[in-house]
């Protein structure tokens, strides 16, 4: 195995094709523009399916448990739980206090980042010098917008689910992000295991994307 192939069990696509695509969602599923976010609750047992449908596409995903918003997602237990950087079908997504609030129900992918921050104005400043400091949407501010009309303030949003993303870590610690390996129509779906109030994205970060930030379709069941 070399460090570009990092291990990959997506299980089988599971549905016929996603019949949406770049002009429009499938039925069903409501569509985050570019660069947006949107929050919602997500009821104990209900599934949030995310779907990228144009391709390249990565959606940041955080979690809080609604009935108290100082627990939420802890992406440093899920992976030390699971002694893995990479989450797939059957695994939980942990809190801060060790609770299972998720568990990962579908995933045609089998490649999603648990190390990076939801990207923000500070990244974008720090990592885009091209940009010249000019005001830029992020995933954070996106998130601090889906929060906010739940009482969570920016402050509690930590390390994100990196819905598609594709980092690895060669041997001498370096992070590379490498374009999301989805094609139209692959799909994460994750099943509450306590109520939730969700934030999921479209990412604004132009290098995560392969250069190109396009819209994801969610669906709440
Ligand atoms: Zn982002």
């Amino acid at each position: 195995m070399t460090q570009h192939q990092r291990p990959r069990t997506p299980t089988p696509d599971p549905a016929v094709p996603y019949p949406g695509g770049e002009d429009a969602p499938a039925p069903g599923f409501t569509r985050l523009a570019p660069q947006t976010g949107s929050g919602l609750t997500l009821p104990a047992g209900s599934t949030l399916t995310i779907v990228d449908p144009c391709g390249e596409q990565v959606s940041d995903l955080f979690l809080f448990a609604a009935d108290d918003h100082d627990e939420w997602f802890s992406s440093g237990r899920t992976t030390d739980y699971k002694n893995s950087i990479y989450v797939g079908p059957g695994d939980p997504l942990y809190s801060n206090r060790s609770r299972v609030m998720a568990t990962v129900v579908t995933d045609t992918v089998g490649v999603h980042d648990l190390t990076l921050t939801p990207c923000s104005q500070d990244t974008f400043d720090l990592l885009y010098p091209e940009f010249e400091g000019a005001p830029h949407p992020s995933c954070f501010a996106n998130l601090v917008g889906a929060f906010a009309p739940f009482g969570i303030g920016p402050d509690r949003i930590s390390t994100t689910l990196n819905v598609f993303m594709d980092v690895w870590t060669d041997l001498d610690g370096e992070l590379h992000i490498d374009p999301p390996p989805t094609t139209p129509g692959d799909r994460f779906t994750i099943r509450a295991e306590i109520d939730l109030v969700v934030g999921v994205t479209a990412c604004s970060a132009e290098k995560s994307n392969n250069g190109r930030c396009t819209p994801i379709d969610i669906r709440v069941d």
